[in-house]
């Protein structure tokens, strides 16, 4: 097997700038279109309805069967998070300790071929989430498996072990200009 052979990676979509969770969606379009099943976990996510959890739903069944579809999304958490500390609230310490153990089993498992890590670098970086647990499990994931890990400030740890790594820099952000969120755009 050379290096070009066809393996698993570990990507890391972080940085400031806009554009990590989609461009980890834009992935899972393609994986599934590839005949590929995607697994897609977010993390500390869960109070606001994006537009991609009923895409995906729809896509999903579509491309796979409604009762085993090709691209599964999970919100495991509750959208808000008090953090530092002592202040982190034990209810979302234990919602990201879910999600983490699901990951965990999923990637391992090697019944997904891509699994989304949405927004767990929040979590490593709220100190919720231990980032050596995380390298662990990526060093024994099956060769085949490609993971994605998104969110601002990857841990160096991760950074290291990971195939390619992509740093969103903010050029402007119509946010600047007191533009709110956007439905469509930024859920
Ligand atoms: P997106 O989900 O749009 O790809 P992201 O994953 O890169 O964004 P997150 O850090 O997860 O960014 O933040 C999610 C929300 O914050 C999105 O609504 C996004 O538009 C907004 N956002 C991202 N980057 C910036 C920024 N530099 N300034 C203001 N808002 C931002
Ligand atoms: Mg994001």
């Amino acid at each position: 097997m050379t290096e070009t052979s066809r393996r698993g990676l570990i990507l890391i979509n972080t940085g400031p700038g806009k554009g990590k969770t989609t461009a980890a969606l834009g992935t899972a379009l393609r994986a599934a279109g590839n005949g590929m099943r995607v697994l897609i976990l977010q993390f500390l996510k869960g109070s606001w309805h994006y537009g991609e959890l009923d895409a995906i739903s729809a896509l999903g069944a579509a491309l796979g069967t409604p009762e085993d579809p090709a691209i599964v999304i999970r919100q495991m958490g509750r959208g808000f998070v008090k953090v530092g500390g002592a202040e982190t609230d034990p209810e979302d310490l234990r919602m990201v300790q879910d999600a983490w153990n699901d990951a965990e089993q999923a990637i391992l498992a090697g019944d997904w071929d891509l699994v989304i890590l949405d927004e767990i670098n929040y979590a490593i970086g709220y100190k919720m989430l231990d980032p050596e647990k995380v390298a662990e499990v990526l060093r024994q994931k099956p060769e085949m498996v490609h993971v994605i890990l998104t969110g601002r400030n990857a841990h160096p740890t991760l950074v290291e072990l990971a195939d390619t790594v992509t740093e969103m820099r903010e050029a402007k952000h119509a946010y600047q200009k007191g533009i709110l969120a956007q439905r469509g755009i930024e859920f």
